[in-house]
């Protein structure tokens, strides 16, 4: 069964915008997945310690028939791939991926919690989602516009066409 599944993407490390154009090809490339689309790339100011680069953010819509713990392996790999360390909570990174949304499913384990709990707290990620899929929900009915016009602003800004592929 195939499901649609939307990724957040985020990095401020070693060129942010070529780290994301890198995954969203090997997002694209997973097995039994078909990438649908791929959002603008934004800046926005990090969350948490402020002591470090702005980000660059979007998001992928994929169609894919990986089960959702699957897939977070797979986000996981493609992490440590771009040389993603683990060093301080909300601290700068190389590449951040993110499930999203999972179809209508709502999950919460020791590894997942789906939809992504910040999901509304975070104009970098409903922004691109909205370009995506501008009738998105989520699972519970709630809207995506409706999210974002309650998100705290994040002084997001889009970048020109020429910064992203
Ligand atoms: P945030 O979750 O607030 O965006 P973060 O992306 O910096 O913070 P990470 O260090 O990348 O957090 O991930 C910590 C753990 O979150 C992962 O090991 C993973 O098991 C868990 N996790 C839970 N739900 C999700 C999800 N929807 N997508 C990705 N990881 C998730
Ligand atoms: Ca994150
Ligand atoms: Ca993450």
């Amino acid at each position: 069964m195939q499901t649609d599944v939307f990724i957040g993407l985020g990095s401020n490390l070693q060129e942010p915008a070529a780290q994301l154009a890198r995954a969203v090809a090997e997002l694209a490339a997973l097995p039994d997945t078909t990438l649908i689309a791929q959002s603008p790339f934004y800046a926005s100011r990090p969350v948490g310690p402020q002591d470090q680069p702005d980000f660059v953010n979007g998001a992928v819509w994929l169609s894919s028939r990986l089960v959702p713990h699957a897939l977070l392996d797979q986000l996981q790999a493609i992490e440590q791939a771009h040389g993603r360390e683990r060093l301080r909570h909300w601290g700068p990174r190389t590449l951040d991926l993110d499930l999203l949304v999972f179809g209508s499913q709502t999950l919460n384990d020791d590894r997942l919690i789906v939809p992504h709990r910040e999901l509304p707290n975070r104009d970098f990620v409903l922004q691109p989602l909205l370009d995506l899929k501008p009738d998105l929900t989520l699972p519970d009915g709630t809207t995506i516009v409706t999210l974002r016009t309650q998100c705290p602003d994040n002084r997001l800004r889009r970048l020109p066409p020429p910064d992203y592929p």
